[in-house]
């Protein structure tokens, strides 16, 4: 069965990260206009860009039988899926229960305008982004209604399974809206994880965040929801001062 999986790297424990192709969503900042994967190595980077061109990417979707000797063979046992939105593809649930009859851990990563019962069943976590609660912030930036997202927020906000995702866009996003958001999810469910990151402008769309505004803005948004939380470093992982890129698992690059 075609998947619309087209990358998949790995961490350094044990996860893996499955890309997919699509979306529904024409964010301006979207971090896949960068091309491959910011937890990628530069050079492995290099390489992708050297040997596939962006035209080739819909040609490495693989199969999902493919995927699924990749991961066992590289002894993954936690999967991530994200990259576009991958419940555009239309075999998600098939996908999904795939998967998982494998014996994966799965956290699915979602704009959460498609997810229906089933898929919230299936994913063992999920991370549902709200890019604004202000519908016209949303449109601006993402080109489409909350509405739809919202309501999914609504429908599943229950399942401690789900995580609130955000980020603070300078001039789109500041803190006065990520915590309208957070008092949003608080009315629901106070006890949800919400992450809050800085805007990093791979597309070239509006600036950076500073680790200060993210900071300062995170210590509020901490009073509202006690299990918030935020990255300190953005790009691999880092341990000390040394950066633990991902590994490229599929497509090959050597
Ligand atoms: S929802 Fe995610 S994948 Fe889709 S355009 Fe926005 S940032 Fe990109």
């Amino acid at each position: 069965m075609k998947t619309n999986i087209y990358l998949i790297i790995q961490f350094m424990d044990n996860s893996a990260y499955l890309n997919f192709l699509g979306c529904n969503w024409k964010c301006k900042g979207c971090v896949r206009l960068r091309g491959w994967e910011s937890h990628l190595s530069p050079s492995d980077v290099e390489n992708l860009n050297k040997i596939y061109l962006e035209s080739d990417k819909p040609k490495l979707r693989q199969n999902l039988k493919d995927v699924v000797k990749i991961l066992k063979d590289n002894d993954a046992e936690k999967l991530y899926l994200g990259g576009h939105e991958p419940t555009t593809d239309p075999n998600i649930m098939k996908i999904l229960k795939g998967l998982k009859d494998e014996g994966f851990w799965i956290k699915l990563v979602t704009n959460g305008s498609l997810l229906d019962e089933t898929i919230v069943d299936l994913a063992d976590e999920i991370t549902l982004s709200i890019k604004a609660l202000d519908d016209e912030i949303h449109k601006t930036y993402t080109g489409v209604s909350n509405k739809k997202t919202l309501e999914n927020f609504d429908k599943f906000c229950q399942a401690e399974k789900i995580e609130i995702e955000s980020i603070y866009i300078p001039g789109l996003v500041e803190c006065g809206e990520i915590l309208k958001i957070a008092e949003y999810i608080a009315k629901y469910n106070k006890n949800l994880r919400y992450r809050v990151d800085g805007y990093l402008s791979y597309s070239g769309y509006g600036q950076n965040a500073t680790e200060e505004e993210v900071e300062t803005c995170f210590n509020d948004v901490k009073k509202i929801l006690p299990k918030a939380y935020t990255f300190a470093s953005r790009w691999g992982r880092k341990t000390g001062n040394k950066i633990n890129y991902a590994k490229c698992l599929y497509p090959k690059i050597n």
